[in-house]
Formats: C-alpha cells, structure tokens, sequence
C-alpha cells in the first residue's frame, strides 16, 4: 500500500458495513431491503449473485449449481474468487448488507482482509434467531408458491444442517470482535426490522 492509499484509508468516512446473519428462511432478505431504504445501503446477497450466474449459464454458475442442488455450500474458492471484485465495486456509499455471506469462517477472513485493504471493516453482525421448525415451515411455504428450487423438504433439512455444522462458526468469529447482536427473529416484519435498527442507530450514534 503507497502512503496515498494510507492517507486516504485514514481520512475516508467509515462506512456501516453490516452483517445479518441466520439460517435459512430467518428472514434476512426481507429485512436486507428494509434495511437498504433506511440506511441507503447496498445489497451484497451471494445466493442472488449465484443464482444470476446461473441463470446466465456461465461456467461458474454451472459449477455452483451442483453444490446448490444439492444444499451444500459452493466451495470457498469459488464464492472469495467471486466476491472479491463484487466488495472492490461497492465500497462507496453509506455501506453494505451482507446477506447470506460469510457462511464459513475461511470467508469471514477473506471479507476482513478485503476491507481492511480498503481502509473499511464490518460495523455488526445481527443475528436473525429463529426455530428450526419455524425455518422448515416458512421455506416450505415459499417453495410451493412458486419460489427457489432448492426450497424443497429434502434441501432445506441439508441447508439447515450445513449451517449449523460450517456457518455458525462465523457468528463467534464476529463474537470474538465483540460485534455480534442477537435478535430474536420471530414475530411480525416490523417489530423484528425495529429491533434490528435500534441496534444499528446506537452503533452510529457511538
Ligand atoms: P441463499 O440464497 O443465501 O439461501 O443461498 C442459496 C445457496 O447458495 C446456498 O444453499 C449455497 O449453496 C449457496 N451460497 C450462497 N451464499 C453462499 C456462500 N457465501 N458460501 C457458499 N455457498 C453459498
């Protein structure tokens, strides 16, 4: 890094970088576009990104599919490789939501060290806390109303298992920073979106 880039990490605002975390079905991506409006922040979703490449039949969203069809995880080489450019393009602004990333710890590094670079670092991690059995009924739901195909009894018993086994690491990592809140992720949309943003207001009132 020359001392221009230095002086400009030390100089630039810093940005509300947050994490919302939870399992499958917890409601991050309803409450991420909440969040965007309030805020005026941007939208890092690896899933949407995935399933874009996907849809555009390139060679990566053809290798992910296999993982996703399946309930896995796309590999770590895979979504770092994808998201590094993705980071470098949105860091301007009020901020991100990560949504649905890092899932592993080995990402929850690769992120810091990019930001880091970049003179930014994550503001919180909120986790969206919600029943396995409510999980299971609500990504159901949105699988027979014509949602994702991998929201179908038998992929979403596997997502929520490799959650708990490869992503639930992640929210120590941000516990170990002291950046983790907890929030209880069942009840109506507005009430849960109203205790995330308490949370964030007295970050950037801090
Ligand atoms: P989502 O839309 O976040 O529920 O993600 C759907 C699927 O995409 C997941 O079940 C994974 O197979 C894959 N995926 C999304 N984000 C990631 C990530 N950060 N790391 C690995 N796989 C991911």
């Amino acid at each position: 890094m020359n001392k221009n880039t230095q002086r400009n990490n030390s100089t630039q605002k810093k940005m509300l970088n947050i994490v919302l975390f939870g399992p499958p079905g917890a409601g991050k991506g309803t409450q991420s576009q909440l969040l965007i409006d309030r805020y005026q922040l941007k939208h890092i979703s690896t899933g949407d990104i995935l399933r874009s490449q996907i849809a555009q039949g390139t060679e990566l969203g053809l290798e992910a599919k296999r993982y996703m069809d399946n309930g896995n995880l796309v590999p770590d080489d895979l979504v770092i490789g994808m998201i590094d450019q993705v980071l470098r393009d949105n860091m301007a602004g009020n901020g991100v939501i990560f949504d649905g990333f890092p899932r592993t710890v080995a990402q929850a590094d690769a992120l810091d060290e990019v930001l880091a670079a970049l003179g930014q670092g994550i503001t919180a991690m909120v986790a969206l806390e919600v029943s396995e059995d409510e999980l299971i009924q609500r990504l159901v739901l949105r699988g027979q109303m014509g949602g994702r195909s991998d929201d179908n009894v038998e992929t979403i018993t596997k997502r929520i298992q490799v959650y708990k086994t490869e992503t639930v690491p992640v929210a120590e990592y941000y516990q170990n920073q002291d950046k983790l809140h907890s929030i209880y992720g069942l009840g109506d949309i507005g009430s849960i979106f109203s205790k995330i943003c308490h949370v964030i207001d007295e970050l950037v009132i801090a």
